[in-house]
């Protein structure tokens, strides 16, 4: 079972979004081969499922979930993630570079 945890918010840096975490493991393959099967194994990445909104900024629950997915990272610059929290409504106290 995943471990429930507090995290800091991507958002607004501050404590207080419940979350459960999923260590990273260890996952095999098995796969058939001539000689019989061979297992190999990949490293599946420790996960965070949101579990709550951000008490502090107001940060939704599947925004906080987007980011830790990476999709924030990957779709929006930092000038796009900007504009994208002004939009929610949020107050901005981002410093820059601090998501
Ligand atoms: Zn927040």
């Amino acid at each position: 079972m995943p471990a429930k945890t507090i995290i800091m918010c991507p958002f607004c840096s501050k404590e207080g979004v419940t979350a459960f975490h999923k260590p990273s493991y260890l996952q095999a393959h098995t796969s058939r081969i001539s000689a019989g099967a061979k297992t190999t194994y990949s490293r599946v990445p420790d996960k965070y499922l949101i579990q709550s909104d951000c008490p502090h900024c107001g940060a939704k629950q599947k925004d906080i979930q987007d980011w830790f997915d990476g999709k924030y990272k990957k779709k929006l610059s930092h000038e796009e993630r900007i504009e994208h929290l002004k939009k929610m409504g949020l107050p901005l106290v981002l410093k820059s570079g601090e998501i």
